[in-house]
């Protein structure tokens, strides 16, 4: 079966990196315009990695396994390898990956070697007849752009993180086909040497349901306990504005926006935040928008639901007041 959609899935020690579950979700309605919604498969590339292969089955999508000792740890140069033939005997017509640091590693490699079209960091794209249009932000976020490519090489994309909601496995499951690898390990140019976590595990705040968020108009680390406070008390978690994580109020991994986390939570609470396009290309996808900020003109009610101008270290003792009361 030639043609269709390749996915090229994601994971690390054992667990499918989210990203990949929200690939599974792009690429179902792509297949569906190529005629069927099973003309999807998805690549596992790695060393004894075939319980990922077959969790992967039950997404009703085949399974191509690249099972070989020098693709154990990722590196751009074995997947690139690996892919390779893969690729030239699927011949997809899209090639989807995540624009993660994997993504964004690999794929214009392939594309480069390939001579391939790429497309990177994509929010959608559609196959309309011979063209797939893909919806980019352009100029630091200033712009959305739709592009076009007609091609009749298959494309590569990369897509952003967050960009699509994730689907769940679906009814059925499908084949897990161990494909050959053709690989130079000696070609391999990159060495794995180690993987570092952070010293504290933070909490995910792309999984939470509730996060409220404090900006620089916090005005000072003290008045985190606050913010902190009332997130407690309607049940969610703090997150922050670029200027808080720069200044180490809070680390890195609660930053929300462009260089931080793509979240969709059921509520967002934004508590001073002037809402800079790299803040809102974080969050804009939540269900409600909360915003508190003294500026009427803030950026912020652009995206908000709900607005409150006001000032957020009045406001929030205020409101835990009457959630105590
Ligand atoms: C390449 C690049 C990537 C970036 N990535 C990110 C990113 O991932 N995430 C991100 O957040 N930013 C990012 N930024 C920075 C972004 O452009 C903004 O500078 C940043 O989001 C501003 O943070 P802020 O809203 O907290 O602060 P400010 O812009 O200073 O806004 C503070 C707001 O608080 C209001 N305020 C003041 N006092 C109070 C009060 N007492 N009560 C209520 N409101 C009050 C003010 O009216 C103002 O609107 C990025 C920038 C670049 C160039």
């Amino acid at each position: 079966m030639a043609g269709g959609v390749l996915i090229v899935a994601e994971h690390l020690e054992g667990r499918i990196a989210p990203s990949t579950l929200e690939l599974i979700a792009a690429a179902r309605p792509l297949a569906r315009s190529l005629g069927d919604e099973r003309n999807a498969r998805i690549a596992v590339l790695g060393h004894g990695v075939r319980g990922i292969a077959t969790h992967l089955a039950g997404y009703t999508l085949d399974v191509l396994l690249l099972d070989h000792p020098a693709l154990a740890e990722y590196t751009g140069d074995g997947y690139v390898q690996a892919l390779r033939g893969t690729v030239e005997s699927t011949k997809p017509r899209v090639i989807l990956a995540a624009h993660t640091s994997q993504g964004y590693d690999f794929a214009p490699a392939l594309a480069g070697t390939m001579d391939l079209p790429l497309l990177t960091n994509c929010l959608a794209i559609d196959l309309e007849g011979d063209r797939l249009v893909a919806t980019r932000r352009l100029l630091n976020e200033k712009v959305q752009a739709q592009v076009e490519i007609r091609s009749d090489r298959p494309v590569v994309v990369t897509m952003r993180p967050g960009a699509v909601k994730a689907v769940g496995p679906a009814r059925g499951t499908m084949t897990v086909t161990e494909v050959p690898v053709t690989l130079d390990p000696a070609a391999i140019r990159e060495t794995f040497v180690r993987l570092e976590r952070p010293g504290v595990q933070d909490i995910d705040l792309s999984t939470a349901d509730i996060i409220v968020s404090a900006g620089r108009g916090i005005q000072k680390k003290e008045n985190l306990a606050l913010v902190e406070e009332f997130a407690k008390a309607i049940g969610g978690v703090v997150g922050a504005s670029r200027p808080l994580t720069d200044m180490d109020w809070l680390p890195k991994t609660r930053q929300v926006g462009q260089s931080g986390k793509t979240v969709r939570p059921k509520l967002y609470v934004a508590c001073g935040i002037s809402g800079a396009m790299q803040h809102v290309a974080g969050m804009k996808d939540a269900g409600l928008i909360v915003a508190i900020n003294t500026d009427p003109t803030a950026p912020i009610f652009e995206v908000a639901h709900f607005g409150f101008v006001a000032d957020a270290l009045k406001l929030l003792p205020a409101t835990l007041k009457e959630l105590k009361a």
